[in-house]
């Protein structure tokens, strides 16, 4: 079977992973950072080096397009390149990569295809710099309001319009990517968990991005002096959060094991070590892929009660998203190519958020993972070995191609 250059990937990897380099492994390339601006002209540089026509618009994703034999809507393949503070080699930049590696396969070997080729960079997925994450991919679908990211600003105050304006990357939005123009997209990316190595796959199926919730608790005590209080007469907004977080956890334990729930974020005041807390607020981030599991979550949130040991309790959504099914046609096209490679494989649904979620909306859509070294992601820890990397890009290659011919 078809396959691509093992040596020609590697080079791609290392050569991005200066742009942003910490000195530790990693790399901190905040979207449209001069790093991440380096990555994008070193991108267009050799995607024009192939001979590929670079299109960006008017969030400055970049389109870069082989020509295929016939004018009809193009397959499209890519991630993105910025990434989280300390992040890693692989988020994103790997899908980008991977892409850019299949297009060029398909060049330099001549392989004859009638439907256009993209390689795609999404801007601002992470929305480690400016916020939401998936910002671009989340404009041109119809998801957020385009003057509204606009406004967005960074710590030091910059706007996301003035980053792009200033990054040279600002086309035009007549070169949006839709569902006239695009007629599949693959993204690949690291799974950026522990389950591919830990059972020895090497190759993850997604089905889809999983449902999730974000709730933000709140309890309200008393603030009174530590040393005079007696116990009994204490209303401490700190130990009724504790309870409540455990009475979550035991319950939450005896849903689906799929299911992940995390407490990521606490606050107590007046956070003073001599004063009982009157005001603790905590948040409850829940995943599942099945909307009824993340529905029994909220049952069990409902359940608490508006008093917790003397404090007032309350909740409320912070905010949610739909767990996202892919096209059921391309996911099983990745299945059978991984196998046909001897491939081992694992269907999957996505934790974390992806562009393509946003993509599935309005074109046919799927994933390809690979795995993650012992799980870890957005740390300069991240790393997937070449042969798993290449694995990856091998079965984007001939999904690439099957979709060109039969899909
Ligand atoms: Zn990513």
């Amino acid at each position: 079977m078809l396959t691509c250059n093992k040596e020609r990937l590697e080079d791609k990897i290392k050569t991005f992973s200066k742009f942003g380099d910490t000195g530790k492994g990693g790399i901190t390339r905040l979207s449209l950072s001069p790093a991440a601006i380096d990555a994008r002209k070193e991108f267009c540089r050799r995607c024009q080096a192939l001979g590929m026509d670079i299109k960006i618009d008017d969030m400055a994703n970049i389109y870069a397009t082989i020509p295929g034999e016939e004018e009809l809507p193009c397959i499209m393949s890519g991630s993105h390149v910025d990434s989280v503070k300390q992040g890693g080699n692989y988020d994103g930049i790997l899908g980008v990569l991977t892409a850019l590696e299949a297009a060029e396969t398909i060049i330099t070997e001549k392989i004859p295809h009638r439907h256009p080729i993209t390689v795609v960079i999404w801007t601002n997925e992470e929305g480690a710099r400016f916020e939401p994450a998936m910002m671009s991919s989340g404009v041109i679908t119809g998801k957020f309001d385009k003057d509204v990211m606009l406004a967005s600003k960074d710590t030091e105050g910059i706007t996301f319009k003035e980053a792009l304006e200033t990054s040279g990357y600002m086309g035009s939005e007549e070169n949006r990517t839709s569902a006239e123009k695009c007629k599949a997209l693959v993204e690949l990316h690291i799974e950026q968990g522990p389950v591919l190595e830990n059972e020895k796959i090497d190759i993850g199926v997604v089905e889809g991005v999983c449902g999730m919730v974000n709730y933000e608790f709140t309890f309200i005590g008393q603030a009174d002096h530590a040393g005079t209080t007696p116990m009994k007469y204490r209303k401490d907004a700190l130990y009724s959060a504790v309870k409540t977080i455990q009475y979550l956890h035991d319950e939450l334990d005896k849903l689906d094991s799929k299911l992940v729930y995390t407490t990521g974020k606490i606050s107590a005041h007046p956070n003073i070590h001599t004063i009982i807390p009157d005001l603790v607020k905590f948040t409850l981030d829940a995943r599942h892929q099945d909307p009824e599991v993340i529905k029994q979550v909220l049952d069990i949130i409902k359940a608490i009660p508006e008093v917790v040991e003397k404090c007032e309790a309350s909740y409320k959504e912070a905010w949610s998203r739909k767990t996202v099914r892919f096209n059921p046609e391309l996911v099983s096209c990745i299945e059978k190519n991984a196998k046909e490679y001897g491939y081992t494989t694992k269907k999957m649904y996505s934790g974390p958020g992806h562009d393509a979620q946003y993509l599935a909306d309005i074109i046919p859509t799927t994933m390809i993972f690979v795995p993650s070294e012992r799980g870890h992601s957005h740390c300069e820890k991240e790393f997937t070995p070449i042969d798993n990397c290449l694995k990856g890009v091998n079965v984007l290659l001939q999904t690439i191609l099957d979709i060109d011919k039969t899909i």
